[in-house]
């Protein structure tokens, strides 16, 4: 028998959280889990609304994954990637599959190193094309990108960053797109957001520039949506100032919205794409920074210093990418893509039939199984919901079982977007339970 007391006593004693206040009526030791059900030390199931942290997208308790690591832990545990060894070449042949022939994959173990990578790359992309003062990173207000040094300067949700100054110089953020509170009306150039990013490259001076960073869709953000042409109109942005496109999937890859990668649904190809959670489902630390051939190839000069100086020790350990292959694989053979796309449909149709004529329900979004209810005092001005209220309808859910997210930005008390992103493997009959009980969570409000 565990002792479950004992077990919280030590966790308040020796574990540091991330977020959280120590609180023994709301931690969860998890014990077990299997599918997109979580047990915890009390033997409560919850169904995971969240997947882990918007990452395990093939369920939780997959045998072939844990075979594939035990195997290659015995096979061949580790080498640099200093060298090469056959995990990472088959990851990377694999990847391809999914974004296409033309790009080379550099490997690290979380998203904010695949990010800080990125920044690198770009960096020093610019400085082999002989152009030295293109270092300016330019991010987006309500993005996030990583608590390392620099992907927090990337991130634009000052409420993270404030008690960590002096960030790293160099970075700049403009205004997000937001498909709910930009005016109407604007399309492609002449969107707002497209717009400040055009005038943030202009004055800034181009020269300076050597990225753009965005998440397709920001997500811990508030799940804020950007019109369908943002994307195209910025990456033409991007190219008039010769700035290069990092895409941040770390939430959004592997199947999350819909597509392989969330910025298919916008008919652009990054320079620069990095990856994270999804590529292994969380079962192993990994992620990947994919970079566009050509940027590539300006690496490969004849002098010493050409290459890229940047070690990663465990980045691409060899059971990692066997991980990532199989994990990969299930999503091809199960066709998860396609049935987040599908089941994405249809709960979003159902919320938005049962949802939006209710007065404190503002916006309902997303794309495949990244949904988002945002939470209004009053529909016509948007004013947020109060974080409080926004919170009951989490702490609902979490009494009948089922584990859902609230985000956006404590600053101006955007706090007020609830977040589903459950395994992409969820049983239609959980995800029906699911969205019931959200519902009736609102309909207390
Ligand atoms: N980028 C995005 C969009 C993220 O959501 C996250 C983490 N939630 C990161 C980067 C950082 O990833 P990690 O926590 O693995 O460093």
């Amino acid at each position: 028998m565990v002792d479950q007391h004992k077990d919280l006593l030590q966790d308040e004693r020796r574990v540091w959280h991330s977020m959280k206040p120590y609180n023994p009526d709301s931690t969860m030791v998890v014990t077990k889990a299997a599918g997109a059900w979580v047990t915890d030390h009390e033997g409560a199931r919850y169904l995971d609304g969240m997947a882990g942290l918007w990452c395990v997208n093939i369920g939780y308790g997959r045998e072939e994954l844990a075979v594939a690591a035990y195997e290659q832990l015995r096979e061949m545990p580790y080498y640099p990637l200093t060298q090469s060894h056959r995990p990472a070449i088959e990851l990377a042949e694999k990847l391809t599959e999914l974004i296409g022939d033309d790009y080379v994959f550099f490997f690290s173990n979380s998203g904010s190193e695949a990010n800080e990578t990125s920044f690198k790359i770009a960096r020093q992309y610019h400085q082999q094309k002989g152009e030295a003062n293109r270092y300016k990173i330019v991010a987006r207000y309500r993005g996030y990108h990583g608590n390392t040094l620099g992907a927090l300067s990337a991130t634009g949700q000052a409420q993270r960053k404030y008690k960590y100054e002096p960030l790293a110089p160099g970075f700049i953020h403009v205004r997000p797109p937001d498909a709910y509170r930009d005016e109407p009306g604007s399309t492609g150039k002449d969107l707002p957001a497209v717009q400040a990013l055009n005038e943030t490259l202009t004055w800034e001076l181009s020269e300076t520039i050597a990225a753009v960073i965005m998440e397709p869709i920001i997500t811990g953000g508030g799940i804020v949506m950007p019109q369908d042409g943002y994307m195209k109109a910025a990456k033409e942005v991007c190219e008039a100032h010769g700035a290069l496109l990092i895409v941040d999937e770390v939430i959004t890859g592997f199947g999350r919205t819909g597509k392989a990668f969330g910025f298919m649904h916008y008919g652009v190809k990054p320079d620069i794409i990095t990856m994270a959670k999804g590529i292994t489902s969380a079962y192993l630390p990994l992620s990947a920074t994919a970079v566009r051939r050509e940027v590539y190839e300006a690496f490969k000069g004849s002098e010493e210093y050409d290459y890229f100086r940047h070690i990663n020790t465990f980045g691409g350990s060899p059971a990692s990418c066997a991980v990532a292959m199989k994990n990969i694989d299930i999503i091809q053979k199960e066709q998860l893509i396609d049935r987040s796309a599908r089941l994405g449909e249809k709960a979003l149709n159902y919320l938005r039939r049962k949802l939006i004529t209710h007065a404190r329900v503002g916006d309902v979004r997303g794309k495949g199984l990244l949904l988002g209810i945002e939470l209004v005092k009053d529909k016509s001005t948007k004013e947020p919901l109060d974080g409080k209220s926004v919170s009951s309808v989490v702490d609902y859910c979490k009494q009948k079982g089922i584990l859902i997210g609230k985000n956006g930005a404590t600053v101006a008390g955007f706090n007020n977007v609830l977040a589903l992103s459950p395994p992409l493997v969820i049983e239609e009959d959980d995800l029906d339970l699911m969205l019931e009980t959200i519902v009736e969570g609102i309909s207390r409000l």
